[in-house]
């Protein structure tokens, strides 16, 4: 059995599940990182250079904690996953990064350039698209394919996505939240679905009795729509996810928005300042959090408690 190491860690919250049906699919056994924790983020901030974002750092603590156990890792190199628009620079060079890191362990890189998205043979390592039989692969990339779809229609069904990977892979389905709140979340999904990086947020906000609506919700058609008026169209994907699912939210009434912002994120700087002025514009209560690996609970928890205070108050104050 060989096994191929999958970081649990940036767009794994997106592609994770599709890549592990894939490997499975062709005969290989996929092995994921555990979730987040204080040992991984500290390998990962050891073994990261300083100016390197958070998810990132993340990313290379999980690829350390699985390369003792695995033949090789499943690497992403990500330029471009949808026509005329990009992924941020550090998706480039993730692969050197990593190899930095876990030193001359086997990498196996999954590409995506322009023109070559998700699903084609010349995305797949190489390792993978000159060493199995034509339709082993074609058979593994369908499979794949339709558990994709089937994930991001579970996703805009409302699950997030640890219970939507739960239904796949179980069966099972998670009773869906009832609420009269409802709040925002957003950010990258690799912010929003760490819970160790966001100390629980989700959780907390649902415990507080809120409906938390989050990006993966909204289609990529939606997202145009919303979005088709800008001058300018974002040429960053996870912004374009930000911004139009800031708007969507808006226009479903939600009481507030929180936006979970990753330290040292560079296209997030313009990102958030786009957020901010149109949160202004339509006085959508909006509270932005850097998440760095100092975070703890007097930076998010108590801010983020007090921001919730404020809107109840502010709710309070309009049913009067
Ligand atoms: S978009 Fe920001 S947080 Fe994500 S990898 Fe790039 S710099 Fe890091």
């Amino acid at each position: 059995m060989i096994k191929i190491g999958m970081p649990r860690a940036l767009l794994y919250y997106w592609y994770g599940l599709a890549w592990k049906t894939f490997l499975q699919e062709i005969g290989l056994t996929p092995l994921i990182s555990g979730p987040t924790g204080k040992t991984i983020l500290n390998a990962g901030v050891k073994a990261a250079v300083d100016e390197v974002c958070l998810p990132v750092k993340v990313f290379l603590g999980h690829s350390l904690e699985l390369i003792t156990q695995c033949e090789a890792l499943l690497i992403p190199r990500f330029v471009s996953i949808c026509k005329n628009e990009y992924i941020c620079p550090k998706f480039m060079g993730l692969p050197e990064m990593t190899r930095q890191a876990v030193g001359k362990n086997q990498l196996l890189i999954w590409k995506s350039e322009k023109n070559c998205f998700w699903g084609s043979i010349k995305a797949l390592p190489q390792e993978i698209s000159t060493g199995y039989k034509r339709k082993t692969i074609k058979k593994g990339l369908k499979k794949a394919e339709e558990v994709l779809t089937e994930y991001h229609r579970l996703l805009q069904r409302g699950l997030l996505p640890m219970e939507a990977e739960v239904t796949l892979l179980k069966g099972i389905t998670p009773r869906t939240e009832k609420s009269s709140r409802s709040i925002g979340l957003i950010g990258h999904p690799y912010c929003l679905y760490d819970s160790y990086l966001n100390l629980d947020t989700i959780d907390l906000l649902r415990n507080k009795g809120f409906k938390v609506l989050v990006p993966e919700m909204f289609s990529r058609r939606q997202l145009e729509i919303e979005l088709a008026d800008l001058s300018k169209p974002l040429f960053w994907t996870l912004g374009q996810r930000i911004l139009g699912s800031f708007r969507l939210m808006w226009k479903q009434g939600v009481e507030g928005v929180i936006y979970l912002s990753a330290f040292a994120c560079g296209p997030e700087a313009l990102i958030g300042e786009l957020v901010k002025k149109e949160g202004k514009a339509v006085g959508m209560p909006l509270l932005q959090l850097d998440l760095d690996e100092h975070s703890g609970e007097a930076g998010v928890i108590t801010r983020m408690e007090a921001f919730l205070d404020l809107l109840s108050r502010k709710r309070r104050y309009n049913c009067v």
